[in-house]
């Protein structure tokens, strides 16, 4: 709940009135933040916590990836890590920012889920902005859907999402909003689904804004269709920090993960910028008229994708209607063995 509570308290005046979250939550919350503050001084629990993994510790080895915030090398600190080194030019100046990245990275800790990235600690002493995590075997769902083209049946698809929501389901009850849910942030590793990079976005908008030209807005190829429509509408140049983020905008992202899933490709292929913000703040949804798949299971994404952000589901619920979808191999006859189904399945 810190992250909510970080993000309001900070941007009281920015993030509007577009806010679903309940009332409860931010107020547990502040119950947590105050104990905290009482603990110690605010300026002091913060630098208290740059010793958490020291940088000398660490060992880089190849550059992994780079992504809109920084740099993702395979490393070692006990074993094999992703180390993200964060791009901290203007970081330092802006304490409140830095402390909002702090106070992510308090939230981030407090994670554990067997379908969450295990976060191991972070480096936390400008210029030195690292975030440690076990290091993620296996490919990203963008890997094996957009890439490699693997097909996913619907039944594997159901196991794929319903991890996915029990992943998410947690966050949510911890109260944090994962706020970059993608098919390029969840993993797939034998069978099992691993979500990374929950709750770090206002650290990795803080520097790609930072990037972007001063009346433009630099948009990440294939982060738009995440967009829920309040999103969307909210979206302006160096505003991004400052987007109405939401328990309910991130079942939208996950709607779209769910569609990926199903057709192979992302909403709105192909369209430029311009016409998918159009649609989407005006509330038109991608076609679903080539998609192979059952009513209910349409059901769920066009649930997920409700224009009017009350409308959507939550994982919990989402969970529970997956669960109930009709498998294909359990509508076998009573007579049908069970291993000649299984096989058909895989
Ligand atoms: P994005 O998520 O937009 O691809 P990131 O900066 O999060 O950008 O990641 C950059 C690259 O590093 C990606 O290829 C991603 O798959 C990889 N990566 C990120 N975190 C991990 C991890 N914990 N384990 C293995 N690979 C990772
Ligand atoms: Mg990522």
């Amino acid at each position: 709940t810190s992250s909510i509570k970080s993000e309001r308290s900070r941007h009281v005046s920015l993030s509007g009135s577009g806010s679903t979250d309940s009332g409860g939550g931010a107020r547990a919350d502040s119950l947590d933040l105050n104990s905290h503050d009482s603990r110690w001084p605010r300026q002091n629990s913060l630098s208290m916590k740059e010793w958490d993994i020291p940088y000398d510790e660490l060992k880089l080895f190849e550059v992994i990836g780079a992504g809109r915030f920084g740099t993702v090398y395979r490393g070692s600190w006990h074993g094999a890590v992703a180390v993200k080194l964060l791009h901290v030019h203007s970081l330092s100046d802006h304490c409140a920012q830095l402390d909002t990245f702090k106070h992510e990275v308090a939230t981030f800790r407090k994670t554990r889920h067997e379908n969450l990235v295990l976060f191991m600690g972070a480096c936390m002493k400008p210029p030195r902005l690292a975030i440690v995590t076990s290091l993620c075997k296996g490919m990203t769902l963008y890997t094996h859907i957009h890439l490699r083209k693997d097909k996913f049946t619907a039944n594997k698809s159901v196991i794929v999402a319903q991890q996915i929501s029990q992943g998410m389901g947690y966050l949510h009850a911890r109260g944090i909003l994962h706020k970059d849910l993608k098919t390029k942030n969840i993993f797939l590793e034998n069978g099992k689904v691993v979500i990374t990079d929950f709750g770090l976005f206002s650290v990795t908008k803080l520097c790609f804004s930072n990037n972007a030209r001063g009346d433009s807005l630099g948009i990440p190829p294939g982060w738009l269709c995440y967009l829920a429509p309040e999103l969307v509408r909210a979206l302006r140049p160096h505003a991004s920090l400052h987007l109405p983020f939401s328990k309910c905008t991130d079942v939208y992202a996950f709607g779209t993960v769910w569609y990926e899933l199903l057709c192979g490709e992302y909403p709105f292929k192909g369209q430029p910028p311009e016409a998918i913000i159009w649609q989407v703040g005006k509330g038109v949804k991608p076609s679903l008229a080539n998609m192979q798949a059952s009513r209910d299971i349409k059901d769920i994404l066009m649930l997920c994708w409700s224009y009017r952000s009350a409308e959507r589901p939550d994982f919990p619920h989402l969970l529970s209607t997956l669960e109930k979808l009709p498998r294909k191999r359990l509508a076998r006859s009573p007579s049908h063995p069970v291993h000649l189904s299984r096989s058909a399945d895989s």
